[in-house]
């Protein structure tokens, strides 16, 4: 016996304390592991005792605590360094050192899934497990920078990406996937970041109670008098257009002052020379100068620009012709037969030009930076471990951003269904191994529904984008109507029966998603979709002297014939990509479930909860997890770490039929047992009589 750092005894043998073995701490364990009131007691009493971490076998399920429990320290990662999963108590270090351990020794890339909705701490989770393999892992012999730089990278992306909202006040306006390269000692030696769908339309407007990036904000509290005045800025959030529209610039939990120290610290470690940071905070600045340009109408109701000063620092902080700004804010280029037309545009148009211009400036800076880190953290290394922030779970709200997250949400849980339910039923049954099946939502229905080629929703979209001037949103819904008419998870206000009918407007079409019912409003489906900048903005950008834009805004885009992709097909094709990566490595999941919506310690929230653990298939998962083997190896694996076959299995290791085996599927399968370090096929496991039952070579 010993005491625990905490005072609290703890068992020499085991590592875990009479608190840690509150409820049961892997749910397979679970007596009554069909009921889904007792998957919910077991969550609800170690929350209780602030255990937020419970396995399903592998699965880590994580509830957000709300609260600094104080168990991320550099003494936790040592304690679940090198012990075995069930040493110890469930813990999202447990993952990191487990997946870290199986790239050592099978060499074989392993990829972190962390999925959950908005809130539910997965943005805390990759920071902790980057924290982890930055602390833990030996340094490179060289590069050893790059183990800061990983680091630092988190707090500039977020700057950058993340906003306040209802439901998060640090919430990832963008979709991550992120590669950590180690070399053959075990050594972080560079990594890679892919990021998906910034939710551009927040730079010109945030709904009530949200914010705009935090990178405003940060940059007028905490940005020095001299910056600001070069800027042309004021300190005052609310002296911008575009910083005003959700009317809370000021948010409790957040210091943008010391988060700009932070921000700016960062960005010396990955890389950026002090010229880089001036032309990057221009940038910054000019958006928000952008969005306080005025228009008035002329006689002939045509736009102009009322706003002089603002214009001035326009000019200066984007390195353009101030009269081609000018003329491109308030006029359209058309190019017909070969020659160009310039067309006045009206208020309503110059305003829209305006903004368009403000969310390509702010989203391509972003994509900037995102390469601009991702050059700071290249190896020439191969071989790693992703971790994936899953999306923003469904997200309530109208629009079509909302529609791709969550149309990422439903591939991502695809994965984990084909991973986790699916393919490993399929297994047992080609192992002819006697299987009850499990019965599960297979969510592929609404992921056809979305993506499917002529038939889906983008290819209807992206239809009625190659009809300008004919096609609108409207006509957009009537022929997702037409098309999609008799689909289960499909529902508009023509198609609802009376009953249903009132809930939903005429501009807006239902989805029933894996996780619940979505009402999109098709309004500007088609617009965000095309994201269309006008030509001569286009040129304007093109000929910045500032250099980040001038990589931003490239000439050859604008003597391409070719149309572009559109943006949801863009987003489908890079998806398509992503899930092939996920697919070539080996997953560990982390479910992560908000406990309440008023972002509060403590409570614990049954009916958001209950719907949670359903959408998110946990008890599918458990039911499989129960029923099957707990822990599998390829056999090649198997040999390899053992060097041998056993010659002779313990009696009750009575091998499985070799029936409809096909070579190299084989696996080293052995049900949960808090396995000894090392006893991998000593041929003497200890049996634990609650878990499964077969323990067996499955081959
Ligand atoms: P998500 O990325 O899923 O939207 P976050 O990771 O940003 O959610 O979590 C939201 C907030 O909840 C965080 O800002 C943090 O305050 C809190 N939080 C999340 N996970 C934890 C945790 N493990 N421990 C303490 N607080 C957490």
């Amino acid at each position: 016996m010993a005491l625990g750092s905490d005072g609290v005894r703890v068992t020499m043998e085991s590592g875990l304390t009479a608190r840690d073995r509150v409820g049961v701490q892997d749910f397979v364990l679970l007596e009554n592991f069909t009921s889904e009131a007792a998957f919910i007691e077991n969550l609800r009493r170690r929350f209780r005792e602030n255990l937020i971490y419970t396995y399903i076998g592998p699965v880590l399920v994580s509830v957000n605590p709300y609260r600094d429990l104080q168990i991320y320290s550099r003494q936790h990662m040592e304690r679940y360094r090198g012990v075995s999963f069930y040493e110890v108590p469930p813990h999202l270090f447990a993952v990191a050192d487990t997946v870290y351990r199986a790239l050592r020794t099978e060499r074989r890339d392993q990829a972190v899934m962390i999925s959950g909705e908005s809130g539910a701490g997965k943005t805390e989770a990759t920071k902790r497990l980057l924290q982890f393999y930055a602390e833990t892992c030996p340094a490179p012999e060289r590069g050893g920078a790059v183990r800061d730089r990983l680091l630092q990278s988190n707090p500039v992306l977020e700057a950058f990406g993340n906003a306040k909202t209802l439901r998060n006040d640090n919430s990832s306006r963008f979709g991550k996937y992120m590669d950590v390269q180690f070399d053959f000692k075990g050594a972080p030696v560079g990594g890679h970041i892919l990021s998906y769908l910034l939710e551009k339309s927040r730079v010109v407007h945030q709904n009530h109670g949200e914010r705009n990036f935090h990178i405003f904000y940060q940059l007028l509290e905490g940005g020095e008098e001299e910056t600001l005045r070069r800027l042309g800025l004021e300190r005052n959030p609310q002296s911008y257009l575009y910083l005003v529209k959700g009317q809370c610039a000021k948010v409790s939990s957040i210091n943008d002052k010391s988060d700009w120290k932070v921000v700016h610290k960062a960005l010396t470690v990955i890389d950026f020379t002090e010229d880089e940071v001036e032309d990057l905070l221009s940038i910054v600045a000019s958006v928000l100068h952008l969005g306080n340009i005025h228009f008035a109408a002329d006689e002939e109701s045509n736009a102009q620009v009322t706003t002089e000063n603002q214009l001035k620092y326009l000019t200066r902080l984007l390195s353009v012709d101030g009269s081609t700004l000018r003329e491109a804010l308030t006029h359209r280029k058309i190019i017909a037969k070969g020659e160009e037309l310039l067309s006045p545009l009206n208020l309503e148009q110059a305003a829209y030009a305006r903004d368009a211009l403000a969310k390509a400036v702010y989203s391509r800076t972003f994509s900037w930076l995102v390469e601009k880190i991702n050059r700071s953290l290249a190896s020439k290394v191969r071989a790693g471990s992703g971790l994936l922030r899953g999306g923003r779970e469904v997200e309530a709200g109208p629009g079509f951003e909302q529609f791709c997250i969550n149309y990422c949400n439903e591939k991502l849980q695809q994965l984990f269904i084909e991973l986790t339910l699916k393919s490993e039923q399929e297994e047992y049954e080609a192992e002819g191994i006697a299987w009850e099946p499990v019965l599960y939502f297979n969510n592929k229905v609404i992921c056809d529904l979305v993506e499917e080629k002529f038939k889906g929703i983008i290819s209807i979209l992206d239809e009625e984008c190659l009809r300008p001037g004919e096609a609108t949103d409207l006509t957009f819904l009537e022929k997702l109507e037409d098309t999609v008419k008799h689909h289960p998870h499909f529902l508009t206000h023509k198609l609802a029966d009376q009953r249903t009918r009132k809930s939903l407007g005429r501009g807006e079409f239902r989805l029933l998603h894996y996780a619940g019912e979505v009402t999109y409003s098709v309004t500007g489906f088609l617009d965000k979709n095309n994201d269309l900048l006008f030509r001569n903005l286009k040129e304007t950008m093109c000929s910045s002297k500032n250099p980040i834009m001038s990589q931003c805004f490239d000439r050859s885009e604008l003597s391409d014939k070719k149309r572009p992709e559109t943006v949801a097909t863009q987003f489908k094709m890079s998806l398509l990509q992503l899930v092939e990566i996920l697919q070539s490595k080996e997953p560990a999941y982390v479910r992560c479930i908000k406990p309440n919506d008023a972002k509060q310690p403590g409570r614990f929230d049954e009916v958001l909860i209950r719907h949670q653990v359903k959408y998110l298939g946990l008890m599918e998962n458990l039911r499989v997890r129960r029923a099957g083997f707990a822990y599998r190896r390829k056999y090649e694996a198997f040999l390899q770490r053992s060097g041998r076959v056993p010659l002779a299995w313990p009696t009750w290791q009575n091998p499985v039929s070799t029936k409809n085996r096909k070579v190299g599927q084989a696996r080293w399968c052995m049900p949960v047992i808090p396995l000894p370090a090392g006893s991998l096929c000593s041929g003497q496991l200890p049996f634990f009589s609650n878990t499964a039952t077969k323990i067996q070579a499955a081959w």
